[in-house]
């Protein structure tokens, strides 16, 4: 007998199916022999203004310890943010990126007989982290490509431990408001875990978007998890973190990696944290650039879903053929087949020059084909 690695593999693991991620600017130079400067990346809601200087600066600084292992308990990082934040370092758990908060949660709180519940065209790591630990995910379907909370509510049953919230959604831009929130939050079992998912939360523009922050000392089964890869511009360096009561945070730490943030991302982010000219203008630029997106993509006859993040849902008819001719010109976004949404492309803003050139090349493509 042979190992058979995927009939040996536990159930949840046969079944999955892997995470497909933008697609970065070097394969597509390689797959096309074209240059890779010429080539612009809208597809991973990547933060279009490069890292902050002050950022860089405190890397360069960080550097000659990096035979040290990091801190493991992340104290200098998670004292920055419990300042920012004005809550207690108790209630911070840091992650390898967002992500792994998910993952903990999954493995610290998920298993064979669980549910988690989440919405359709939810992000789709909620459906993996869940199903990589045998627990059975209930997607919930949306409605106009919201979270649709009245069905979500419905879906918790006896066997659900956590449910999945992105607010706003990956990949539809799709936002509850603070009421629906706050109703939502009222009316979830207490012994149910609510995991508020705040990636693009710093792109608020006003106090329109729902801050998850203000309702965790009213609901100690509410995990708020947060990132440093969108606004912050650091998603290469991968560090995420997560506020929550100190009970859940307690129990996260026993089942992380000892040194799951590397050195120069915790010195990173707590330069990143610190830089708040750096995340004013990235929002800024991020408004424009919605805007722009916006106008351009209506002049096309174009419609998209309204996004309160940093990416735009467009619906194009022909997506995939469309998506591969913007390939063919060094031009990547995001096609939605893989989240049940044939018809759209997810663009993420850009600079002003990239948002331009994409919505040149588009505007060729829809009329030359
Ligand atoms: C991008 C994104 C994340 C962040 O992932 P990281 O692991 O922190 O880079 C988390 N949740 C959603 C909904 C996202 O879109």
């Amino acid at each position: 007998m042979t190992f058979n690695p995927l009939t040996a593999a536990v159930s949840g693991v046969q079944e999955l199916l892997p995470y497909v991620p933008g697609k970065p600017i070097e394969e597509l130079a390689r797959e096309l022999g074209l240059d890779p400067a010429g080539i612009i990346k809208l597809a991973s809601n990547e933060n279009p203004l490069g890292p902050s200087p002050k950022v860089l600066a405190a890397i360069q600084a960080a550097l000659p310890e990096l035979t040290r292992y990091p801190d493991g308990s992340g104290f200098v990082l998670k004292q920055a943010l419990a300042e920012h934040y004005q809550c207690a370092v108790g209630q911070i758990t840091l992650g390898n990126g967002s992500n792994d908060i998910l993952d903990l949660v999954a493995r610290a709180w998920l298993g064979p007989g669980c549910t988690a519940v989440f919405s359709q065209f939810a992000f789709a790591v909620y459906a993996i982290a869940t199903q990589a630990v045998g627990a059975q995910g209930r997607s919930v379907p949306a409605q106009a490509f919201g979270h649709d909370l009245e069905a979500m509510l419905a879906a918790i049953d006896a066997r659900t431990r956590v449910v999945f919230l992105a607010n706003p959604n990956n990949p539809t831009g799709t936002c509850c408001t603070t009421a629906a929130l706050a109703d939502f939050l009222s009316r979830v079992p207490t012994e149910v875990l609510v995991v508020l998912d705040e990636a693009y939360i710093e792109y608020a523009e006003d106090e329109a978007l729902p801050n998850g922050l203000g309702f965790l000392a009213q609901y100690s089964n509410l995990l708020v998890v947060r990132t440093f890869s969108k606004a912050y511009g650091l998603a290469g360096l991968r560090v995420g973190y997560s506020i929550s009561s100190p009970a859940i945070a307690e129990v996260l730490n026993r089942v992380r990696q000892p040194f799951n943030v590397s050195s120069l991302a915790l010195v990173a982010a707590r330069a990143a944290l610190a830089d708040g000219a750096y995340l004013s203008a990235s929002r800024r630029l991020n408004t424009q650039g919605l805007r722009q997106l916006e106008l351009g993509l209506a002049s096309l006859e174009l419609t998209w879903i309204p996004s309160k993040g940093n990416f735009l849902a467009v619906r194009c008819p022909h997506a995939a053929a469309i998506n591969q001719a913007l390939l063919e010109r060094g031009v990547i976004v995001r096609p939605l087949q893989g989240y049940g949404l044939p018809d759209f492309l997810r663009i993420s803003v850009g600079t002003t020059e990239e948002n331009a050139r994409f919505l040149a090349v588009l505007s060729d493509i829809l009329a030359h084909g």
